[in-house]
């Protein structure tokens, strides 16, 4: 891992999620204010309207590939973030909406909406692994805010964070 430059730039980016995630992030307000000098905050719309440019030293991926629309975004973001974190069970193995992934999404979509061909949608919901390289992934629904802290103040700090290796459910 190499050492990030001065005030890293943090960038916060969702897909297909019910951004439970993003408001852990936003619930650790008092461990981040404690960080918060060391770290530019570049992109984060659920926090603030603000926006820097990229390229970015470390994005948070919340959410699954979902929409044509995302497989472009995803190939964007890669390519102008440092390192790239996913962050819960959405962006590290597809979320509850990947149940789709075993029926025909032809066959719902008539079911739920009342005008379909209003719809942009894939056929299955994947995570973010599946169209991007990762550096790190953050389980769990919606993730921890420790080890979120952990691994944000670890990487401003060109560190390796130092996470669980087992689930919650062992404990
Ligand atoms: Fe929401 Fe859970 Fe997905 Fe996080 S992992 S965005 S909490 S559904």
């Amino acid at each position: 891992m190499t050492a990030l430059a001065t005030r890293p730039k943090l960038a916060v980016w969702k897909f297909s999620s019910c951004d439970g995630c993003q408001l852990s992030l936003l619930d650790c307000e008092d461990e981040l204010l404690a960080i918060a000098e060391g770290i530019q905050i570049a992109y984060f719309p659920e926090a603030t309207s603000g926006e820097v440019e990229g390229p970015y030293d470390v994005s948070l991926v919340e959410g699954s590939v979902t929409t044509p629309h995302d497989l472009e975004r995803i190939q964007e973001i890669r390519a102008q973030s440092g390192l790239l974190v996913t962050i819960g069970a959405c962006a590290t193995s597809g979320g509850i909406q990947a149940l789709r992934n075993f029926a025909d999404i032809r066959e719902w979509i008539p079911l739920v909406y009342a005008s379909p061909e209003f719809i942009s949608t894939l056929e299955t919901s994947t995570p973010i692994a599946d169209h991007v390289r990762v550096d790190l992934e953050l389980r769990g629904c919606p993730i921890s805010k420790a080890q979120l802290v952990e691994t944000v103040s670890a990487l401003l700090n060109a560190r390796r964070p130092r996470l669980p290796s087992t689930s919650v459910c062992m404990e």
